[in-house]
């Protein structure tokens, strides 16, 4: 089970799961059993939920993932932004 922010800049302890989002990743087959994948859990607190999300990069892992960088919330954001 997760224990802090995935956002290694800012490792906030879990308290409660309500607050930000968890994410799933199936892992690497267990060995010996290549039909077993391990799930790993993640999880980003609530002020990091807002501007990150995770990913699941085969050789470098878990990533950040910056969420403004995606078109439709580029344009939100741009609409929802006070004149
Ligand atoms: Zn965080």
């Amino acid at each position: 089970m997760v224990n802090y922010c995935a956002n290694p800049n800012c490792h906030k302890p879990l308290h409660y799961l309500r607050e930000g989002k968890i994410f799933l990743f199936s892992g690497k087959p267990s060995k010996g059993n290549s039909n077993v994948f391990n799930l790993e859990h993640f999880w980003l607190c609530g002020g990091c939920a807002k501007n990150w999300s995770l990913t699941m990069d085969g050789e470098r892992g878990i990533q950040l993932l910056e969420r403004k960088r995606r078109r439709f919330r580029a344009k939100f954001v741009a609409a929802s932004a006070p004149a």
